[in-house]
């Protein structure tokens, strides 16, 4: 059951004038239908449930209500609490909401595993007001005493849909379960199924649920390549692809590959980095962040690696090793055409996976011939040009 969201603008909202002016500083000047939907329930302090997929705008929607209305915090106090189930997410949020915050004279601070402790501890002494952590880190900290969640009045269940795929629900549940002043609950999912309904059961009080249609990435809106390659010739076409255009993001089977390629790219002459999960956290912050700052002109990502991680821009998708279902492919093609931009799609096949490829295409209904080309063929400089069927 979705909700048409009204065209409306944030001051209708409700939301203040410092607030509304740090957004338009950004170019964010009228809000998505999440935030349409659920900014006023959350500013009146209703608990609140929204369902949205990914890229839809869902940190606005719980992160301006809640910045507008929670007190400022005591040393080691926090007065709210976002739950996400990532470091990069946490990271990523507290970014997100970062300017939002200043302009109403409050601190977020992310607050993850694998980070030193010490440090966060510090912050936390000095007054933060708002905390973006993961479940486990948060726990850490909590049973050492280094901060409180008595005086929290805005917790935020954040991608509760991934908390529970990632086995998260037990921590979040233990922290929401320790959080025992009168305090607001805001969750919000991609998905609500089974487990996350559970969640809202418990720990929600007559929650005002919204869901917004999954404008799902059509295959439509994209453009899409196929190109059948050599196995030695693999990875310099797709160096060739990556220097012909912007950012470009590529998705590989396995981490060793997500190694291999990156090598192979730099050897290249492409700035390009890997990130997977064997990878230190610090040297994947730092490829995310040189990505998103245009330093490096491709990344290389596993399927679970790419979860869940926002990057804006994104000009090209190769599909360096084809994905294992149609499923996939959307779910990788998706990062170019996220909040309303179309890319292009590349998916290269070496000969052994050419059926695969074309129950591919009938699942998601391009049907295009699978053309051969070597790494300095002319057509790979402007793929999106090119007509498959020419
Ligand atoms: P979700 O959590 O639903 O996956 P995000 O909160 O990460 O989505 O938002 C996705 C992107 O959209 C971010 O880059 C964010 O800055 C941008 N965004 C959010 N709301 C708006 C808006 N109202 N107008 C323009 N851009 C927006
Ligand atoms: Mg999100």
């Amino acid at each position: 059951m979705s909700e048409t969201a009204p065209t409306t603008s944030f001051e209708a909202l409700g939301l203040s004038d410092e607030i509304v002016d740090a957004l338009n500083e950004r170019g964010i000047t009228s809000p998505f239908p999440v935030q349409a939907l659920t900014i006023p329930d959350a500013l009146a302090g209703r608990d609140v449930c929204g369902k949205a997929q990914t890229g839809s705008g869902k940190t606005l929607a719980f992160g301006l209500p809640v910045l507008q209305r929670m007190a400022k915090a005591a040393p080691s106090r926090p007065t709210g609490l976002v739950l996400v189930p990532t470091r990069e997410l946490a990271n990523q949020v507290t970014e997100e909401l970062d300017p939002a915050a200043r302009a109403v004279g409050r601190s977020a601070l992310a607050i993850y595993g694998g980070a030193p402790m010490e440090k966060q501890i510090e912050r936390l002494e000095q007054g933060v007001d708002l905390v973006v952590a993961t479940p486990g880190r948060m726990i850490d900290l909590i049973d050492r005493g280094a901060v409180s969640v008595a005086d929290v009045a805005h917790v935020v269940v954040d991608e509760a849909d991934r908390m529970a795929d990632m086995g998260f629900l037990p921590q979040v549940e233990w922290i929401l379960r320790n959080i025992d002043a009168s305090h607001q609950t805001l969750l919000f999912s991609a998905t609500l199924d089974g487990v996350v309904n559970t969640l809202i059961k418990r720990y929600q009080t007559d929650p005002s649920m919204h869901e917004v249609e999954g404008k799902e990435v059509t295959v439509e809106e994209m453009t899409h390549r196929f190109i059948a390659v050599h196995k030695m010739d693999k990875s310099k076409v797709a160096a060739t692809i990556a220097k012909s255009t912007g950012r470009t993001i590529m998705f590989t089977r396995t981490k060793a590959m997500a190694d291999r390629l990156a090598d192979d790219l730099r050897d290249f002459g492409v700035k390009a980095a890997p990130i997977h999960g064997d990878l230190r956290q610090t040297s994947r912050e730092k490829s995310l962040k040189d990505f998103s700052d245009g330093k490096l002109e491709a990344l290389v990502a596993t399927d679970v690696a790419a979860r869940g991680i926002h990057v804006d821009d994104v000009d090209v998708v190769i599909q360096y090793d084809p994905p294992g279902d149609h499923k996939t492919y959307l779910h990788r093609a998706g990062r170019t055409a996220r909040a309303g931009e179309s890319g292009l799609v590349v998916t290269l096949s070496m000969w052994d996976e050419e059926l695969e490829v074309k129950r591919l295409q009938k699942r998601i209904d391009v049907i295009q011939p699978l053309t051969e080309m070597f790494s300095n063929d002319e057509r790979l400089n402007d793929l999106a040009a090119w007509d498959p069927f020419a």
